[in-house]
C-alpha cells in the first residue's frame, strides 16, 4: 500500500461512513476526509424532521462525535473545498492552493440543489434545505402564525409542511404537477398524503406554477403564479430536487451521465477513483438498468463496497434500494424502485393511515413496496424485491393474511 493513501472528497453522510469504516476494515494508511462545510459529517435526514422542529439535540446530528477523525488518525479538514483533480499526478487540489497527493480518491460530493430560476429568489425569507446551515436559518423563521410557502410538493417540502404544521405555521404547498411526490410515488400513495396534509390544515395548490417572488423592502413577501395569483407569505422554502454534484469529475474527464457513472463496486472509469452516494449513476442489476439515487441506505451501501475493496474484504451482497420518509407521526418506508409496473394492490385503507402499495411488474413480481405505518409488510417486501417474488395480487390485498402468508402458495423466481 503506498503512503498517500486515500483522499475522500466531501465530509457527508457517505464520505464519514466510509472513513470511519476504513479504519474498522484496517486500513492503516492515510485517511485525508476534505469537506466545504464548516461541521464534521453529519446526517440531513434529521434537517426536515425531529431537528427542525427542536427537538433533536445538535450533537445528535453528527454520524461520530468530532473526536472520533483525530482519535482514528483521520486528516478531516473542513471548510476546505477540493478545487480540480490531477489523475495524471494523482493529486487533488484545494482552493486553498495546496495539493493533496492520493494513491486511492473516492468522490462523496453529494448532490446540490435545483435553483428556482424567477424574479425575487434571492429576497430575504427564501430558503432552501441541504445543509445545516439551510436547517438554522429556516428554523430561527418559523413559528406560531407565521405564513409559510412551500414551492415543491416532494418529500422534503412535505416534510418541512409537516413539521411547520407542528411549529403552529400556516402552511401552503405549491406543487408545479398535478399530484404531490408525481416524480417518486403511485398514485394512491400520492392522494393519501394530499388528504392526510389538507385534514392537518396545510392548503395544496397543485399544477402552480411559480412565476417570481413579491417582495417588500427587499423581503419576501408573496409567491406569484402564472396564474396571476399571489400566495401571501413571510417565509419560503424552496424544495425542487436536486442534480449530481459531478462537476469535479466531469472536469477530471471521468464518465458522467445525470451523475458520476460506477461500476458494481463503486468504481468510475479511472480504476484507481471510486464514487459513493447521492453524486454517484450507479448500476441496479435487479432493474436492468443504471440509476442515481438520494438516499442513506445508497450512501452507506456504496461506502461499503469501497471499504471491502480497499480493505480487501469480501463484497457485501447486493441490497434492495430502500428509502423513509417521516411526516407527522406518519412514517413511511419504501422498498425498491416502482420501475417497470404494470399494476399497483393496494392493502389495507389508506383513510386508517396504515396500508401499503404493492408495485408489481406484468409477471406479478414485486417491484417495490410503499409502506405507511406497516413496518412488516416493508421488511418482508426488502427481502421479496431481492428475490423477484411472483405476488398474487389477491392475496397481497387480503388484510386477514398475515403478510408472511402472501407467498405461501406461490414460489419465488430466482
Ligand atoms: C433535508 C433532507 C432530508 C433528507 N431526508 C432523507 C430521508 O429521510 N431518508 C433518506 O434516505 N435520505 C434523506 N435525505 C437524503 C440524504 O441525506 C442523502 O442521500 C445523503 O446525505 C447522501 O450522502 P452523500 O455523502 O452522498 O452526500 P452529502 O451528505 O450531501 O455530502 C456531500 C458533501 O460533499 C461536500 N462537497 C461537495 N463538493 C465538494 C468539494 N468540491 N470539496 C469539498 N467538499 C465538497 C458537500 O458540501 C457536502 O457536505 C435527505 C436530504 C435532505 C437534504
Amino acid at each position: 500500500m503506498r503512503a498517500d493513501g486515500v483522499v475522500i472528497v466531501g465530509a457527508g453522510h457517505a464520505a464519514g461512513t466510509l472513513a470511519a469504516g476504513l479504519r474498522q476494515g484496517g486500513y492503516t494508511a492515510p485517511i485525508r476526509l476534505i469537506g466545504a462545510e464548516p461541521l464534521p459529517p453529519y446526517q440531513r435526514p434529521p434537517l426536515s424532521k425531529a431537528w427542525l422542529k427542536g427537538e433533536a439535540d445538535p450533537a445528535g446530528l453528527l454520524l461520530r462525535p468530532a473526536t472520533f477523525y483525530a482519535e482514528h488518525d483521520i486528516d478531516l479538514r473542513l471548510s476546505t473545498r477540493v478545487a480540480g483533480i490531477d489523475r495524471a499526478a494523482a493529486r487533488v487540489h484545494l482552493e486553498n492552493g495546496e495539493a493533496l497527493p492520493y494513491e486511492h480518491l473516492v468522490l462523496a460530493t453529494g448532490s446540490k440543489l435545483r435553483r428556482l430560476a424567477v424574479p425575487g429568489i434571492d429576497s430575504d425569507g427564501i430558503f432552501e434545505l441541504r445543509t445545516e446551515a439551510d436547517a438554522q436559518a429556516l428554523r430561527a423563521r418559523l413559528g406560531p402564525g407565521v405564513r409559510l410557502a412551500v414551492v415543491g410538493g416532494g418529500y422534503i417540502g412535505l416534510e418541512v409542511a409537516a413539521t411547520a404544521r407542528g411549529l403552529g405555521a400556516e402552511v401552503v404547498v405549491i406543487e408545479r404537477e398535478h399530484r404531490l411526490l408525481a416524480r417518486v410515488a403511485s398514485q394512491a400513495l400520492s392522494a393519501f398524503f394530499a388528504d392526510f396534509h389538507r385534514a392537518k390544515g396545510v392548503t395544496l395548490m397543485l399544477a402552480a406554477s411559480v412565476t417570481g417572488f413579491a417582495t417588500t423592502a427587499g423581503k419576501v413577501s408573496g409567491v406569484m403564479l402564472a396564474s396571476g395569483e399571489t400566495i401571501a407569505c413571510d417565509v419560503a422554502l424552496v424544495g425542487i430536487g436536486a442534480l449530481a454534484n459531478d462537476a469535479l469529475a466531469l472536469d477530471a474527464g471521468l464518465d458522467c451521465r445525470d451523475g458520476v457513472v460506477v461500476d458494481e463496486h463503486a468504481v468510475t472509469s479511472d480504476p484507481a477513483i471510486f464514487a459513493i452516494g447521492d453524486c454517484t449513476q450507479r448500476p441496479m442489476p435487479r432493474y436492468g438498468r443504471s440509476v442515481r439515487l438520494e438516499s442513506v441506505p445508497n450512501a452507506l451501501e456504496q461506502a461499503r463496497q469501497v471499504v471491502a475493496r480497499l480493505c480487501g474484504k469480501p463484497m457485501p451482497a447486493a441490497e434492495a434500494p430502500w428509502f423513509w420518509s417521516e411526516q407527522y407521526d406518519l412514517r413511511l418506508q419504501i422498498a425498491g424502485l416502482s420501475l417497470d409496473v404494470a399494476k399497483t394492490v393496494v392493502r389495507g385503507d389508506p383513510a386508517s393511515a396504515r396500508f401499503a402499495v404493492f408495485h408489481l411488474d406484468a409477471d406479478n413480481r414485486l417491484q417495490a413496496l410503499e409502506a405507511v405505518n406497516s413496518p412488516a409488510e416493508f421488511a418482508a417486501a426488502r427481502q421479496w424485491v431481492s428475490a423477484r417474488q411472483v405476488i398474487d395480487p389477491a392475496r397481497a390485498a387480503d388484510t386477514a393474511l398475515p403478510v408472511k402468508q402472501i407467498i405461501e402458495s406461490v414460489p419465488g423466481v430466482a
